[in-house]
């Protein structure tokens, strides 16, 4: 990344600050409103395209779990970050096998895992040195044709193949559902999605099924509704993206 690129003004540090504030009491207000205890969800900052400087202000305030899509971009942001020895980097983007290895060896978590050859070469690649990668697969819940994600029906088998591979660990589900600017609509997808992730945590009772990946900046409400324990937000935190 170029210096350019890493920059950020101090106005634009500042807004990143005031909206982290922001959405914490908007994640605070829907948790209440749901019936949910206030520790029960968390914000993944979703950081793409965004200057260094600007996960930089972002973890000033707090902030430690950052979402990235693109694998080269994220590797220099985190070589810009180094410094920054609490933060915890989730690969949010899409997955083909050439990434696999960088993947693997430079991300705590993965979200976008949906099928088993890219599942086997990401355990194969896992440092041994390192903990197991901590992986959600990736549902295609709205079961649109242009949208990577394994199918409802198809998942119970690829979480079996998932739960044997040594270098990963299954954490949950992810969803990117639809968009609807309907509240009514906006829940059914994560209502499905939840259903889903239920059922796999009583099939695997042994497993650290904990986490819900569901709720963008704009139904961020209803994902916590029906139950998102991990909020991956962007445009909330850092602005609209080119
Ligand atoms: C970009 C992105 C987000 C954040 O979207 P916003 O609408 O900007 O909050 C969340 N999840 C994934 C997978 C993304 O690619």
């Amino acid at each position: 990344m170029s210096d350019q690129q890493s920059r950020a003004t101090p106005d634009q540090s500042h807004a990143v600050k005031d909206n982290i504030v922001a959405i914490r009491h908007r994640l605070e207000q829907a948790l209440v409103s749901a019936g949910r205890p206030a520790d029960s969800a968390a914000v993944l900052a979703v950081s793409k395209t965004k200057p260094a400087d600007m996960l930089r202000a972002a973890f000033d305030v707090g902030q430690r779990l950052f979402g990235e899509n693109y694998l080269q971009e994220a590797l220099e942001k985190q070589q810009a970050l180094a410094d920054l020895e609490a933060i915890e980097w989730h690969y949010i983007g899409a997955l083909q096998s050439n990434k696999t290895r960088d993947v693997a060896e430079h991300f705590s978590w993965v979200h976008t895992v949906d099928r088993e050859k890219i599942a086997r070469r990401l355990s194969e690649a896992r440092p041994a040195s390192m903990d197991a990668l901590n992986v959600c697969l990736q549902v295609n819940i709205s079961r649109e044709s242009s949208k990577s994600g394994v199918m409802p029906e198809a998942l119970p088998a690829l979480a079996e193949q998932v739960m044997a591979l040594p270098g990963l660990r299954l954490r949950g589900l992810m969803a990117i559902p639809a968009a609807s600017d309907d509240p009514a609509q906006q829940r059914r997808p994560h209502a499905a999605l939840r259903e889903l992730f239920e059922t796999l945590a009583r099939r695997y009772p042994e497993a650290p099924l904990d986490t819900l990946s569901m709720g963008m900046s704009g139904d961020m409400e209803a994902a916590i509704d029906e139950g998102a324990t991990l909020v991956r937000l962007g445009t909330a935190i850092f602005g609209s993206r080119d």
